[in-house]
């Protein structure tokens, strides 16, 4: 596990360590952690690296969005306030009744029980931590204002990236999965909204981007992923205008546009036809 330094006040950890990428912004009399890795284990190697290498308290936390490998490391950061959108947090009950019940845990220690079995112990004696912290549409921190929390939605309901003014760095959490296919299957994943998100990011003047998975990068690949998108949008929109199911598609393994990534493409690329048929099908019904 490495905490790299991105900017002048800025740190992320994007070797794949933590599961989902995390990192921390440092303004005077705050340190900001944003998102807490997949087990509280990883996140206390997390808060050591900070203190080693950083040397200043952990005052809030932000978590981008609930997909596990992004908040299950909150507990070992109980004392500080946790920050996540209103949307977000109206998702919990749902988890905790779904893959965050006992059930849910158990099933999720025995996925990586073969594969990964130190990971999978590391699931034991979990805490959910229910965000303490909630906002709308967006939040600022630090005395001028210099961290900027905003809702995006997307890749799930209630995302949120973080941009840091001063240094034109922005935490994009799961909106960019770099140099690989992004996962745009969740059941609340809303394509039109993660679009409108890359075109504001492309309006801003980012310098580099954290983001949730892969290395650091810069808007090039925003624009990459963008293009994707749009293509695979149009894709989707014409087959059901023609009334092609999404049955026809599976059957006939027809995977769309290509996409400029083929990592992780296998499990990621049929999971977001599916999610994105289902979703402009309901959205073509409505009008
Ligand atoms: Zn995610």
């Amino acid at each position: 596990m490495q905490l790299e330094q991105v900017s002048k006040s800025t740190w992320a950890i994007v070797d794949g360590s933590t599961y989902g990428n995390v990192g921390c912004i440092r303004i005077p009399n705050h340190l900001v952690v944003i998102d807490t890795g997949m087990t509280p284990v990883l996140a206390r190697e997390f808060r050591k690296l900070i203190q080693k290498e950083i040397g200043t308290p952990v005052t809030e936390v932000i978590l981008t969005h609930y997909h596990s490998d992004h908040v299950l490391g909150a507990q070992e950061f109980q004392e500080c306030p946790l920050i996540a959108s209103k949307k977000m947090v109206e998702h919990y009950p749902t988890l905790l009744k779904e893959q965050w019940s006992p059930k849910g845990i158990e099933e999720m220690r025995k996925f990586y029980a073969e594969t990964e079995p130190a990971f999978s112990r590391q699931l034991e004696n979990l805490t959910i931590i229910t965000p303490t912290q909630t906002f709308k549409n967006s939040i600022f921190l630090g005395k001028d204002k210099e961290i900027e929390i905003q809702h995006t939605g997307g890749h799930t309901v209630g995302h949120s990236t973080i941009y840091f003014h001063p240094e034109n760095i922005l935490f994009a959490g799961d909106l960019v999965f770099c140099e690989q296919y992004p996962y745009a299957g969740d059941p609340t994943n809303n394509p039109p909204d993660w679009i409108k998100a890359f075109e504001t990011i492309l309006e801003m003047p980012v310098e580099t981007i954290v983001p949730g998975h892969g290395p650091l990068c810069g808007k090039a690949e925003i624009h990459t992923q963008l293009t994707y998108f749009k293509q695979l949008e149009e894709w989707v929109k014409g087959k059901l205008v023609q009334g092609i199911t999404l049955d026809t598609i599976q059957k006939e393994e027809d995977m769309g546009p290509p996409p400029p990534y083929n990592v992780r493409a296998e499990r990621r690329l049929p999971v977001t036809i599916e999610r994105w048929f289902n979703f402009y099908s309901a959205e073509m019904k409505q009008g």
